[in-house]
């Protein structure tokens, strides 16, 4: 048996940073330069002088017709248009009511399946520099004395082997830039139109019109300011957050919880003897509430979660007219004995939070889904809000941006047929119904009193129950426990046995491997690029080497009449539309590259060269793939993984009909 897998230990290039020392400065810690003056306060765009100014596209008009637009430089939206910016041949904008990116605040909190997809973006190594590093997670409880707080528990954050990725916070913002810089380096080379606000939309549902759905945006800044303009638009998403316009034009709305629970935010430099102030920990004191506090990224900033007082019904916290000293003061009396000294305050908001969920994520009714497929959509906030203490809003408005992502690319580019639109909200709306179930009992658990020690009575919470639930449900907040049920995208496969650790509906879950042409060790799961593409993983037999395995008759198969041969355009390359991988079982140094079969080693670009990176051996430094991924060694088997890192197929190496009549489901 080989090692037991790790949680991306830190390697070399991954030093850490400190910064923030003398001062919060946001944008790239990286650039030197003096702190930002007088930042306290819930500021969260681009500064006063630079608004209105913002030069050449982010200030030009929109053209009057696109494919997609986007309302929403959120996480959802930034995704979605990252995503789409891959495809120069899809027209895609993306607007903000803002007049410029988000430059602090909001969301911090990065699952270890997000940093998965950051990979495939192209950016993991970013956040894991700049990152604080979640590793362990403590849990504070009342003490035997009156205003005490004693340490109840310490757990490792994220279980060995969940992901190769840790756990991480950084400011939403920075995770904006990331994108930003994706979005302007792609193909398309996006970037928003900022000072844009939507107004409405209309559809057009007679199947007649090739842009049928046409949207009013007006500036709200700069010299064009109270213009209105009118974009025909094929496909419109809103990324609008909780109060989205798109989701009212659709005449759709929020339900659920409606005693809405207020919550204080701050990022603060201050001076503590609170000794777990460098971990995550949760805090639950007998009669002055509870806190969370998240360590942040540079080594010195600290974010502290203030549970505030429940509203009434349709009252907001803006009329509480809560100040940021009280809620330093309510952390001062959380934290006592210990003492709690604010420097600076980087950011603070206080905000409402009730956990809501849209019935339908796109513009068909359920009676109409037969009939006709989705023009509009809305993403993130604009159709799921729930509390932040399990840290989930960036991260699931992420993923429902690349759940759409790459639907959308791949109708538009004619590959699919538009009815796989109609999944997003069937996938989405199941994963946001699960996080509300979870949010709800998490922060119920969260808010609650303490029971005190030595009261077996029913009332309060018992921290060490507190801390149980937080390590069950590891996997949940990890975001690598949603799985997808069976569509026409995801098969229901009769073979999982072949793959035990492939789990079809779930993510690709990686492992590392060394590449056989040049005996590199790499992480498998990092192949998988956000590029729209489809990737075949062939997990080979006994003898690969052989032309008459299984591995050489399933390559002769796909490429022929198989799915590779028939979805691939013709003169675009072989791996452009179905990228096909192989691994196999043997020690890297005894196989030849030139023995695998030629889907394997395909010729490509202008000058025909060879791709000598399709084939993959076991690392048995690091652990062999077939064992830790429970793969089947006498058979074999095909793992089909969907352009968002999603498995869809298990399937074995000669069921080349049944692959092929997958393949026909769900494309063009
Ligand atoms: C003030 C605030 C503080 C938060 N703090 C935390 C936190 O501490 N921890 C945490 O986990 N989560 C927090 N959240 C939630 C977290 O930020 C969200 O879950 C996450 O950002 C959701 O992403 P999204 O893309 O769906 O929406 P958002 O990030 O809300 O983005 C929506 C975007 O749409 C734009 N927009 C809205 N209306 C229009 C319009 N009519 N026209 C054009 N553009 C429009 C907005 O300007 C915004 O940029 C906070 C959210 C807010 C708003």
């Amino acid at each position: 048996m080989g090692p037991v897998e790790g949680r991306g230990g830190e390697t070399p290039g991954r030093l850490t940073m400190q910064y923030h020392l003398d001062g919060y400065r946001p944008g790239d810690p990286a650039q030197a330069g003096p702190p930002a003056a007088g930042a306290a306060g819930p500021a969260d765009a681009l500064p006063a002088e630079l608004a209105g100014k913002l030069p050449g596209k982010l200030a030009g008009k929109l053209p009057g017709k696109l494919d997609v637009l986007i309302i929403g430089c959120g996480p959802a939206g930034l995704t979605l248009a990252a995503q789409l910016a891959a495809f120069p041949g899809i027209a895609t904008a993306i607007v903000d009511q803002k007049p410029g990116p988000l430059r602090l605040g909001q969301a911090d909190g990065i699952a270890c399946r997000t940093m998965e997809m950051f990979e495939a973006f192209g950016f993991s190594d970013r956040v894991l520099r700049e990152s604080y590093w979640v590793n362990e997670t403590s849990f504070w409880k009342p003490g035997p004395g009156p205003d005490t707080i004693i340490r109840g528990g310490r757990v490792q954050d994220t279980e060995d082997g969940l992901s190769e990725f840790p756990h991480v916070i950084l400011n939403q913002a920075r995770v904006h830039d990331f994108f930003l810089d994706v979005m302007r380096n792609a193909p398309a080379r996006l970037e928003p139109h900022y000072a844009s606000s939507f107004r409405g939309l209309t559809i057009d549902t007679t199947g007649r019109s090739d842009h049928p759905v046409t949207v009013r945006l007006e500036r709200v800044d700069g010299p064009r300011r109270g213009e209105v303009e009118t974009v025909r638009v094929r496909y419109v998403v809103g990324c609008d957050g909780a109060r989205s316009g798109v989701r009212t034009a659709l005449g759709r709305s929020l339900t659920g919880e409606s005693a809405n629970q207020a919550w204080g935010v701050m990022d603060v430099l201050a001076i503590t003897d609170f000794p777990d102030i460098r971990l995550k920990a949760a805090i639950h004191s007998a009669d002055a509430g509870s806190l969370l506090i998240i360590p942040r990224e540079g080594g010195y900033l600290v974010r502290m979660y203030i549970e505030l007082d429940k509203l009434g019904a349709d009252e907001r916290i803006a009329s509480r007219q809560v100040t940021v000293d009280r809620l330093i003061a309510a952390a001062a009396r959380i934290l006592r004995p210990y003492a709690l000294e604010v420097k600076e305050v980087a950011w603070w908001s206080v905000y409402e939070i009730g956990q809501r969920l849209c019935d339908r994520f796109d513009d068909v009714p359920a009676a109409d889904a037969a009939l006709r497929t989705p023009r509009v959509f809305i993403a993130g906030d604009a159709c799921h809000t729930h509390s932040p203490k399990a840290g989930q809003g960036m991260n699931v408005s992420m993923q429902d941006g690349f759940n759409l992502g790459w639907k959308l690319a791949a109708v538009l580019g004619g590959r699919s047929p538009p009815q796989i639109l109609h999944t997003y909200s069937a996938e989405r709306h199941g994963v946001a119904a699960e996080l509300i179930e979870f949010d709800r009992a998490f922060a119920a658990m969260f808010g609650a009193a303490p029971k005190r020690p030595g009261d077996d009575g029913a009332g309060g919470i018992d921290p060490a129950a507190f801390q149980r639930y937080f390590v069950k449900q590891g996997r949940f907040t990890a975001g690598t426990a949603t799985r997808y049920a069976p569509s026409p995208i995801t098969a229901a496969s009769a073979h999982q046995h072949l793959a035990r650790g492939f789990v079809v509906g779930m993510r690709f879950h990686s492992a590392p491997v060394i590449r056989l042409a040049d005996a590199r060790p790499l992480e498998l799961g990092h192949v998988l690029k956000a590029d729209g593409r489809w990737r075949l993983f062939l997990f080979a037999g006994a003898d690969p080497a052989d032309p008459a395995s299984a591995l050489h008759t399933a390559c002769a198969a796909l490429a022929g009449s198989g799915p590779v041969g028939r979805f691939t355009p013709p003169g675009a390359d072989l791996d452009s539309v179905i990228d096909v991988r192989a691994v196999l079982q043997q020690p890297h140094r005894t196989l030849a590259l030139g023995a695998m079969p030629a889907l394997l080693r395909p010729r490509k670009g202008r000058f025909g060269l060879i791709d000598y990176e399709k084939v993959f051996c076991p690392d048995p430094g690091r652990g062999d793939i077939f064992e830790h991924r429970g793969l089947n060694r006498d058979r074999g088997c095909v793992v089909v993984v969907r352009p968002d890192q999603h498995v869809a197929h298990v399937l074995p190496l000669d069921a080349h009909a049944d692959l092929l009549g997958f393949f026909a489901g769900c494309m063009a």
